[in-house]
């Protein structure tokens, strides 16, 4: 409620209608109220209930008999004879309402084709609605109510590249908008684009990505657009973005491979990409003026345009954004893309809230907004045109862009329900695709048994997590306040059982189980936010010399790699990314943020252990077990004064029968006698051949793998 307005009616519910009436206006009271209908006739309603506020407001619970068609511009008129609109406010939230306008045709947005070019927009709430094409020559067109609250309007022609915008008439304002499930936009999304997907066309190479059968074959890297090519030393031409990730071959000055080229060679299997829907925090006019990583969704179907070759054209950044997902496939890469669907950058001024208010975002009973996401705005993904909007841009994206699947940001504040729907759909479009995100515990305001977090993770059983047990005690604690705090990796092996059950994606009973498999464990110790961790052991570990932080840094991935669970590496953490102890860069610097690949010249052999403990995960699949009791069946585990040695017996697809990985986060030197010959396949060398020994080495702050057959 607004300080300035005096009155104001919402339709709460069914007959209900919930008034607030200003004490500076006949000291806010009415002893009578009366609903205006369309065609004039004024209807007396019945006061249930009031509180006479000590505040600026009074409160009235008002109940009509009449029935409303919503929609219907109605008023109601108070004792004095002030009228307001009556609001469609938190009747929106109502199941009645969810049932009477649920629209589930797949013809929302812009279908351009020869013959015409049919606008769709759902605005149930909505009195009108008028289309205008804003680009000369400019043109507005009235636009028809038709089932579930649809309005309509054909253009002839089609408007392929044309600009427009909706006005809508909504509880008796008119807002001007773009258009929620838009294609494109014109820079800093001034006005929706129409986009026919197929006079942009790339050639798809999906044909070139490699089988894929469980989530634990996938070896995920995250990389921002923005921050993977810009450095000049990368030798890669393009400057824009999106095209830049397209070039391969590029290199430093002295001939080490950047860009795609260095993906390619370290051979991950999935790129995450961070936010590349259209955000709003970068003036796309001055891209290079403001830097922010992109979580501050707009317009959810649109791609960016700070990483377009020209952020002005709107075609531009369609086509630019397919072709680099193509140039994935191509060589073989799986894309991830990184959604927001859990908040939008500003509530008021969102296409959401303007074509029907209230209806988008969570509210407590009382109206008051959920704040789970702590960006005042959570995404009422449990309304089903929300979670219709949600499953159909993950769709627009898997089917216009083909991308390979979805990281959830604050996948806790959605429900379980929508992302179950949204897992189904995306294994109905790509049987391989995945689904995972952050199932952190929001306060969001729904109910503990339908948030999409971790404590639910039985209920999405094809739904992976973060795991933050694993990040936490393999590296050490991740908050600013904690950043001295060591973990297993880095020191501290009282975390001996902790590092125990993280190495198995923390699914075994007996141990921290907090899945049920380990399809559903993104085993990490570094992603975009908090300290990177070199930075993070910079912090932990400053005893210790700058040769001991490495070895402790490659232990820490050799540890991600070879966990039962899905493996997530962060682009850089192969050559020690550092952001100057910074922990939370999102609107830092591109100087801060920009992957460095004069470090990769300096870090070589980290990036050779990082790419063969790769290549030996992939070679053997008794590091990609799929399920818990396959691990529980072969894997054991013994405490060798604080050095974990994990013990496997393999199946008969391995070319081993038996297998140890001893993970030394000591300065103590171990040394184990066999009676056979083992043969060394790893240590802290990375990759070995042919060696064979009856005596193992595994010195100080290593990870030394090796099997019999
Ligand atoms: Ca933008």
């Amino acid at each position: 409620m607004r300080k300035t307005v005096r009155y104001e009616a919402h339709l709460d519910d069914y007959g209900l209608i919930t008034i607030y009436l200003s004490r500076q206006f006949y000291n806010g009271k009415s002893d009578v109220f009366y609903l205006k209908k369309p065609e004039g006739s004024l209807h007396k309603c019945q006061i249930l209930n009031y509180e006479l506020s000590q505040g600026d407001y009074n409160k009235y619970i008002i109940q009509t008999t009449e029935p409303i068609e919503i929609g219907q511009p109605y008023e109601v008129t108070e004792e004095h004879g002030l009228k307001v609109p009556l609001q469609y406010s938190l009747i929106t939230k109502t199941a009645r309402f969810d049932h009477e306008f649920y629209y589930e045709g797949d013809d929302l947005g812009v279908h351009p084709s020869e013959e015409g070019t049919a606008f769709a927009l759902w605005a149930p709430t909505a009195t009108r609605v008028i289309l205008e094409l804003v680009d000369a020559p400019r043109k507005s067109f009235e636009m028809h109510r038709t089932d579930k609250g649809v309005f309509r309007f054909m253009v002839r022609g089609n408007q392929h590249g044309r600009q427009y915008l909706y006005h809508v008439l909504v509880n008796g304002h008119w807002n001007t908008t773009s258009d929620p499930v838009a294609r494109s936009a014109t820079s800093n999304n001034s006005a929706s684009v129409v986009i026919d997907y197929t006079k942009l066309e790339v050639e798809r190479f999906s044909h070139r990505l490699p089988p894929f059968n469980s989530p634990t074959e996938a070896i995920l890297y995250e990389l921002s657009i923005r921050d993977f090519t810009p450095q000049v030393e990368s030798g890669v031409k393009a400057r824009s973005p999106f095209v830049g990730l397209c070039e391969l071959g590029t290199k430093t000055p002295n001939g080490i491979s950047t860009g795609l080229s260095h993906i390619v060679e370290l051979g991950v299997t999935h790129v995450q990409i961070m936010p590349m829907y259209d955000f709003s925090t970068v003036d796309e006019d001055n891209p290079s003026t403001f830097y922010n990583w992109g979580y501050d969704p707009l317009q959810y179907n649109v791609p960016e345009g700070s990483f377009s070759s020209d952020p002005k054209d709107p075609l531009k950044r369609v086509h630019e954004a397919r072709a680099m997902i193509q140039a994935f496939h191509k060589q073989g890469l799986r894309v991830i893309m990184d959604v927001v669907y859990n908040h939008v950058y500003e509530m008021e001024s969102n296409a959401f809230e303007k074509v029907v208010p209230y209806y988008y975002f969570r509210r407590s009973a009382s109206g008051a907004l959920s704040n789970g996401s702590f960006c005042n705005n959570d995404v009422d993904s449990n309304r089903l045109m929300v979670r219709k909007f949600i499953l159909d841009s993950c769709k627009c994206w898997m089917e216009a862009y083909d991308v390979d699947g979805f990281r959830f940001d604050l996948m806790g504040v959605l429900d379980v329900e929508t992302m179950n729907a949204i897992d189904a759909q995306c294994k109905s479009l790509k049987p391989d695709s995945m689904v995972y995100g952050e199932g952190w515990n929001m306060p969001t305001i729904l109910p503990e048994e339908m948030k999409a977090n971790m404590g639910n993770q039985a209920k999405m059983p094809h739904i992976a997590h973060f795991n933050d047990f694993f990040r936490e005690h393999v590296k050490g604690r991740t908050s600013p306040d904690e950043i001295t705090m060591k973990g297993y990796c880095s020191g501290d092996t009282s975390f001996y059982d902790a590092m125990k059950a993280a190495m198995v994606g923390n699914c075994l009973p007996g141990m921290v189980k907090i899945f049920d498999q380990p399809t559903q464990s993104v085993n990490y110790v570094e992603c975009h936010d908090n300290h990177t961790s070199w930075d993070k052991l910079k912090e932990c570990c400053k005893e210790d010399s700058r040769d001991v932080r490495i070895k402790k840094h490659k232990l820490m991935i050799g540890s991600v790699l070879l966990a039962q669970g899905i493996p997530f590496l962060h682009s850089g953490q192969e050559f020690c990314r550092t952001k100057n102890g910074q922990h939370n860069s999102y609107r830092s610097s591109d100087a801060i943020n920009q992957v460095d690949w004069l470090r990769k010249e300096r870090h070589l052999e980290v990036v050779q252990y990082t790419k063969d403990l790769i290549a030996l995960r992939k070679r053997l699949p008794v590091f990609r077990m799929s399920t818990a009791s396959q691990i529980q069946n072969r894997v054991s585990f013994r405490n060798f004064d604080g050095m974990l040695v994990m013990h496997y017996v393999c199946e008969r697809k391995n070319p081993y029968h038996e297998l140890w990985v001893y993970i030394n986060p000591t300065n103590q030197i171990y040394y184990e006698r066999f009676d056979d010959f083992v043969e060394i396949l790893a240590n802290e060398a990375g990759l070995l051949e042919n060696v064979k020994a009856q005596n193992v080495t595994v010195n100080p702050y290593t990870m030394v793998v090796f099997a019999k057959k």
